[in-house]
């Protein structure tokens, strides 16, 4: 499993009242090989921050327009992304 780029800083995603890190955020996400699947996981859950170079209210729009329901999720986002235990 490829290791995301997002576990070297993951405070740097959950930031997004900041609007330099946010786009640092973004700019680490358009080069990450998960990218793909991790857009997929964050449209399907509620979950915050930026993930797959989108903020939390980017993907509540992209949902709006395409109609998709958010599952709420409880376990740690970054979970998933670093597919740690
Ligand atoms: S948030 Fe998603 S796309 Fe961005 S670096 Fe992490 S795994 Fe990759």
């Amino acid at each position: 499993m490829t290791s995301p780029p997002c576990e070297a800083d993951p405070d740097l995603f959950f930031d997004e009242g900041n609007a330099g890190r946010t786009a640092r955020a973004k700019k680490v996400c358009a080069g990450c090989p998960l990218r793909d699947p991790c857009l997929t996981e964050a449209l399907a859950h509620a979950v915050e921050g930026v993930w797959s170079a989108t903020t939390t209210d980017e993907r509540k729009a992209m949902r709006r327009r395409a109609g998709i329901k958010a599952r709420q999720i409880v376990t740690n986002p970054l979970r998933w992304k670093g597919e740690v235990a």
